[in-house]
C-alpha cells in the first residue's frame, strides 16, 4: 500500500476545498456533464468489465447499472440548481426584525466505499449527489470487483480535476486505513459486519455516515395474492444479478393455503426467463468467488431442494434454486446473497408480522396481496428500508424515492434529493436587523418583560 500516494490525495482534496468551496452550481453541472458523457463514451468498456466481473450480460448492464447512473446524473444536473437554494424560513415573531434561512453547505471532503455486487452503479451513484452537493470525493471500489473498479478509476480520472473526485484502488488494507484519516463523511456500502467496523472509526472522529447495509429481504405473498404476477416479479428481482443484490428477496414468506401453487408459478417463471438450463444462458450472471458459489451450494440439502439446484463450480454458476425452509434452517440465519430462495409459510399474517419483527430489520420487504388491509398491516407493523406492493426491487430504481435501511440494514438514504440533502449540512441562519433591539430579553428582569415573554412563547 503506498500510504503517502493516499495521503496526497486526500491532501489535494482539502486544497480544492479550500480553493473552490461552495464551487458555483454551474460548476457543479459541468462536471456532472463531463462525467455523463465520459460514460457514454465508455459503455462499451464497462459494459465489458462488468462481463468479466460478474458474467453481466449487456442488457443487464445496462438496465442495473450504466442507465440508472446516468439517469441520476440527469436528475441531478435538472435539479441541483433548485436544491442549492438557500431556503427562506419563517422567523418567530419575538425575534423581529429578523431574517431566517437555511443555507445548504457541502461537507467538504468525503469517503465513498463501495461494494462488488453493483461495482458501477454503487461507486458512482453516491459521487454523484456529492459532486452535485459540492462535496470532494475519494472513491475506494471494491477489490473483489477488480475489472469494473478500473474502469471506473479511469473514467474518474478522465472527468475531475485532481481534488475534486480521487480514486484509491485497493482491499481490506487500504479502507482500514482510510478510515484512519480524518474525512468530513463517510459514505459505506457493504455488509453490516464491515459496517459496524465503518461507524466506530468514524465515531472517532465524530465523522457523520451513512451506511448502506444488507439483511434479509422478506417477500411475504398472501392467499390474496395474483399468483402468476407475484411469481414473474419475484423470480426477476431474486434471480437478476444471480441473487447477489442487496434487495432482492432473500426469502419467499407465504401462506401455507397457496404454497404448492406459488411454487409451481415459481417454477414456470424460472423456465420462461432463464430456459430449462439456466447455467447454459449466457446472460445469466455467475457467482462472484469460489467462497460464494460454496456457501450457497452448503444451503442446497437433499431434503429441502424442490426446484433447480444443479451448478458449474468451474464458471461459478448455480441455477435458480428453491429451497424448502423453516425459521430454524441453516439458510435463514444470515443475508443469502445469491440465488437460493427459501420457501417459508405461514398460517396467519399476524404470525408473519411477529417473526419477521424478531429478526433484525431488513433493508427492503415486498408484500403480494390484494388486500388492502393486508398491506396496510404489513406497511404499518413491520420496520425495514423500503419495498413495493406486488412487485419487487423497483423502488431503488428512480431518483425521486430516497433509498435506504434502518438501524442493521443502514441509517441515511441517498437517490435524488435525499442524496442531495446527505452530502450537505445545512446552515440554520438568522440574520437580524439593526434598527430595532426588543429589550424584553436582556437582563435585569422584570415582571413586564416576563410577562411579554410569555406573550411570546406560548
Ligand atoms: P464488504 O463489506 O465485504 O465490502 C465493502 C467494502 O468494504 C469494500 O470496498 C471492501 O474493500 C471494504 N472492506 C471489506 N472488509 C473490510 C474491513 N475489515 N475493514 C475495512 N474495509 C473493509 O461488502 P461486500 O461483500 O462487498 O458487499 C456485500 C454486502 O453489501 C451485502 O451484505 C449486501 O447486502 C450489501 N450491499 C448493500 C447495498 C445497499 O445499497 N444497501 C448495496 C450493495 C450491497
Amino acid at each position: 500500500m503506498d500510504e503517502k500516494l493516499i495521503l496526497e490525495k486526500i491532501g489535494l482534496m482539502k486544497k480544492f476545498q479550500k480553493e473552490k468551496r461552495m464551487l458555483r452550481v454551474k460548476d457543479r453541472k459541468q462536471s456532472l456533464k463531463k462525467l455523463y458523457q465520459n460514460i457514454k463514451l465508455n459503455i462499451g468498456k464497462i459494459t465489458e468489465a462488468l462481463h468479466k466481473d460478474l458474467n453481466k450480460s449487456e442488457v443487464e448492464s445496462y438496465m442495473t447499472e450504466i442507465g440508472l447512473v446516468l439517469n441520476e446524473i440527469s436528475y441531478m444536473i435538472k435539479h441541483c440548481r433548485k436544491f442549492s437554494k438557500i431556503k427562506k424560513v419563517v422567523t418567530p415573531l419575538s425575534q423581529f426584525h429578523a431574517k431566517s434561512f437555511q443555507m445548504p453547505c457541502p461537507y467538504g471532503c468525503v469517503l465513498v466505499i463501495s461494494p462488488w455486487n453493483y461495482p458501477f452503479m454503487l461507486a458512482i451513484e453516491p459521487i454523484i449527489d456529492a459532486v452535485a452537493a459540492g462535496n470532494s470525493v475519494l472513491l475506494k471500489p471494491s477489490e473483489i470487483s477488480p475489472y469494473t473498479s478500473k474502469v471506473v478509476a479511469e473514467i474518474i480520472n478522465e472527468t475531475f480535476e485532481r481534488g475534486h473526485v480521487e480514486v484509491v484502488e485497493g482491499g481490506k488494507e487500504e479502507c482500514s486505513f482510510l478510515l484512519e484519516q480524518d474525512f468530513d463523511y463517510i459514505f459505506y456500502t457493504g455488509s453490516t459486519r464491515v459496517g459496524k467496523i465503518v461507524m466506530q472509526k468514524a465515531a472517532e472522529n465524530f465523522t457523520p455516515v451513512t451506511l448502506e447495509l444488507g439483511g434479509k429481504c422478506p417477500c411475504i405473498v398472501d392467499e390474496t395474492a395474483n399468483m402468476s404476477l407475484a411469481a414473474r416479479r419475484i423470480v426477476f428481482g431474486k434471480f437478476l444479478n444471480c441473487g447477489q443484490t442487496c434487495v432482492a428477496p432473500d426469502y419467499v414468506y407465504c401462506h401455507s393455503k397457496i404454497k404448492d401453487k406459488l411454487i409451481k408459478e415459481i417454477e414456470k417463471e424460472i423456465v420462461r426467463q432463464y430456459g430449462i438450463s439456466s447455467i447454459e444462458n449466457k446472460d445469466y450472471p455467475r457467482l462472484i468467488n469460489l467462497k460464494q458459489f460454496n456457501t450457497m451450494k452448503s444451503f442446497i440439502k437433499e431434503d429441502n431442494l424442490i426446484f433447480g439446484g444443479k451448478f458449474d463450480e468451474e464458471r461459478l454458476k448455480i441455477e435458480p434454486t428453491l429451497i424448502s425452509s423453516t425459521f430454524d434452517d441453516e439458510s435463514m440465519q444470515d443475508e443469502i446473497f445469491g440465488p437460493i430462495l427459501p420457501i417459508v409459510t405461514f398460517d396467519s399474517l399476524d404470525e408473519a408480522v411477529e417473526n419477521i419483527n424478531n429478526y433484525p430489520k431488513p433493508l427492503a420487504l415486498y408484500i403480494f396481496s390484494t388486500s388492502k388491509s393486508n398491506q396496510d398491516k404489513v406497511l404499518n407493523y413491520c420496520d425495514f428500508g423500503g419495498g413495493c406492493i406486488n412487485d419487487t426491487i423497483i423502488h431503488i430504481a428512480g431518483s425521486r424515492l430516497g433509498f435506504g435501511g434502518l438501524k442493521q440494514s443502514g441509517m441515511g438514504s441517498y437517490h435524488g434529493k435525499a442524496g442531495f440533502d446527505t452530502f450537505t449540512h445545512y446552515k440554520s441562519m438568522v440574520d437580524k436587523k439593526n434598527w430595532l433591539d426588543l429589550p424584553m430579553r436582556y437582563q435585569p428582569y422584570s415582571k413586564l418583560k416576563y410577562k411579554i415573554i410569555k406573550l411570546f412563547l406560548k
